[in-house]
């Protein structure tokens, strides 16, 4: 048990190394200012509201005592009775037409606020998340950024709103009716205020207790969710292990855990409650008891104590929301703190902005010298004193044993990270000092191992190395790439929509695809990681031989899984734990008899073994 507890918070303290993010009051309300007036208009409305509400209580106090002085034999006669009556009874009714005015007021213009806060809160931290360097998402799971656009911004939202209606409202509704009650009848309020402190304080504590046990609560849930996810998530190894009854023990007993704090949280809020009404019931008949004496010694008039039974419930009320309150302002001000943490922050590497060569003086000599590099999310050095120079136009191949820092190479030329030391240059120019947006967008092509394509249309997907291009680019670059073909095989042609609920592409197809989008840019520098490792020997060869077409008259860089795709190339290298240990052609290294020559030999036999 113990074993999966430390494998879920390892995985929680590498991910989220700042779990405690403050809410930042200045961005929040610089936010908020361009609604200023919306959020007047409702703070008013919600004041307006309170005030009315305040009313009422007196109101139906007066009525009460219009409606007492006919239960004497005094006075009688429905006449009388209805022009007494009228003036009061008109009055309570705007009260209450006025309060539903307000009430419509605020929460329509609350729902703007919001609304707004919400869209703008969204547009800037995606702009922001959008930005930030790749090392950034080294460091945090996709799903918490996700829900920081998501959930988080609907709940900081939600409590938001409430707070301004709810906590406005409630907060001077029970000052209003306390003070109402006070003009009613101070010797009642007196005895009434009394017993306040009593009940607040052991309120508190007894909230304060059940929210602990709540959030113990939430906590075995989420620790059973873990293990489910992981037994179900990982069924081929549970299954290969034979190893579902211990899953099942540790799930259910997580489970039986879980129920076992859930039903403690229970009786703690079954008896809150019951304890609650109990004293609320209390109040009602001790007003009622203390009223009546009043009433019985002349002090206080029927109607008086109807006002005061009703404001007291209007208290009551207002009371329990602001507790209700006080649980969404701290949910919504952590919740406020997540989404506010990366809203303003900047990257490291900016997206663009610097030098640009101009197309046709760009050579594409490439050069890393001396350079150290070790991701930032890691101490370990994967590159030391990293020397390699391409001459434009050449075709140089990177090949070795996994985990040796070849696409590590790859990325520092894109400079999705900055070396630690030594420097990457194009054409002599620093990459630091060049264009990002020029450099990844135009000067280099990459095509990956296993291509990501869009959710959209063919024509939409190559169009996304080029957005300017026209249709007739696309199907040039689609030509180019040995894809034309099998795309005007589709009915839809080049409007077939992909992935999601479109047409699933074999990898050879996508690959093309990929390469097509990458060549739409024209870029005078190429880069292919391991291009063609996932593919089938048939797909392989067409794949390949697009790929032959298009590096001709650009620079080169194949990050080589297949040794045999590469003997065309210019130079090989071989790199191991972050250094060339050999550099040639494929004869020259060949024939030095060295580590290419081992890799060779090791890959002919696995090749025979695959293939027998
Ligand atoms: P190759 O392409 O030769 O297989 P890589 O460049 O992918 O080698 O990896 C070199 C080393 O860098 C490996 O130890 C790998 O674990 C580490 N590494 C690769 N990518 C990252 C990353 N994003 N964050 C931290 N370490 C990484």
């Amino acid at each position: 048990k113990s074993s999966y507890r430390s494998r879920l918070s390892h995985e929680e303290e590498v991910f989220d190394k700042t779990p405690n993010p403050k809410f930042k009051w200045s961005l929040f309300f610089s936010l908020l200012w361009e609604d200023i007036f919306y959020l007047l208009g409702a703070i008013l409305a919600a004041l307006g509201a309170a005030v009315v509400n305040i009313q009422i209580p007196l109101m139906l106090g007066d009525l009460t005592n219009i409606v007492t002085k006919f239960t004497s034999d005094a006075l009688s006669g429905s006449e009388t009775f209805l022009s007494e009556i009228r003036k009061p009874a008109l009055k309570l009714l705007t009260l209450y037409g006025l309060q539903g005015l307000f009430t419509f007021v605020y929460i329509s213009l609350l729902a703007v606020v919001g609304e707004n806060l919400a869209y703008r809160l969204r547009k800037m931290l995606f702009h922001s998340l959008l930005e930030q360097d790749v090392e950034f998402f080294d460091k945090h799971k996709i799903g918490k950024l996700i829900d920081r656009l998501t959930t988080d911004v609907q709940e900081f939202k939600s409590s938001f709103k409430m707070t301004v209606s709810q906590g406005l409202k409630a907060t001077v509704q029970t000052l209003g009716c306390v003070i109402s009650l006070y003009l009613i009848s101070p010797k009642l309020t007196l005895i009434m205020v009394g017993v306040l402190p009593i009940v607040i304080i052991g309120g508190t504590t007894w909230g304060a207790m059940l929210r602990t046990l709540s959030r113990d609560a939430q906590e075995e849930i989420s620790k059973s969710t873990a293990i489910a996810d992981e037994a179900l998530g990982n069924i081929r190894t549970v299954r290969s292990f034979a190893m579902e009854s211990k899953e099942n023990q540790l799930y259910e007993a997580q489970v039986l855990k879980s129920a076992n704090t859930s039903i403690r949280l229970g009786y703690g809020i079954g008896m809150f409650q019951g304890l609650a009404n109990v004293f609320l019931n209390s109040l009602v008949l001790g007003s009622l008891f203390g009223g009546g004496w009043l009433i019985s010694t002349q002090e206080l008039k029927a109607g008086d104590l109807i006002s005061f039974l009703v404001a007291i419930q209007m208290i009551e009320r207002s009371m329990a929301q602001m507790s209700l309150l006080l649980g969404h302002v701290v949910r919504g001000l952590s919740a406020g703190a997540r989404v506010f943490e990366f809203m303003d922050s900047k990257p490291l590497i900016p997206l663009q902005g610097g030098k640009r060569i101009p197309y046709h003086a760009l050579i594409g000599d490439i050069h890393f010298k001396d350079v150290s590099f070790h991701y930032p999310s890691r101490e370990q050095s994967v590159l030391r004193d990293f020397s390699l120079k391409i001459p434009g136009g050449k075709l140089v191949a990177l090949v070795g044993l996994s985990g040796g820092g070849k696409s590590t190479i790859a990325v520092l030329l894109e400079r999705f990270y900055d070396v630690t030391a030594g420097t990457v240059t194009i054409d002599g120019v620093d990459v630091r000092e060049l264009d990002p947006a020029w450099l990844r967008g135009q000067a280099i092509g990459f095509i990956n191992q296993e291509p990501v394509l869009f959710a959209t249309s063919v024509m939409e997907n190559i169009r996304y190395g080029k957005p300017t291009a026209t249709d007739q680019e696309v199907i040039e670059a689609a030509k180019l790439a040995n894809a034309h073909d099998f795309i005007t095989g589709f009915p839809k042609g080049y409007n077939t929509v992909l992935g999601e609920r479109g047409v699933t592409v074999s990898g050879g197809q996508k690959q093309r695809i990929a390469i097509a989008r990458a060549l739409i840019k024209n870029p005078s520098i190429l880069i292919l990681d391991e291009a063609t490792s996932a593919l089938d020997a048939e797909s392989e060869r067409i794949v390949q031989e697009a790929l032959d077409k298009v590096v001709k008259g650009r620079t080169t860089l194949v990050i080589a899984h297949r040794l045999s795709t590469v003997r065309d190339a210019d130079l090989i290298a071989v790199v191991s734990k972050g250094r060339i240990m050999e550099i040639g052609t494929h004869e020259s290294l060949r024939r030095s008899k060295g580590l290419y020559w081992e890799l060779i030999k090791k890959q002919e036999l696995e090749e025979d073994i695959e293939s027998k």
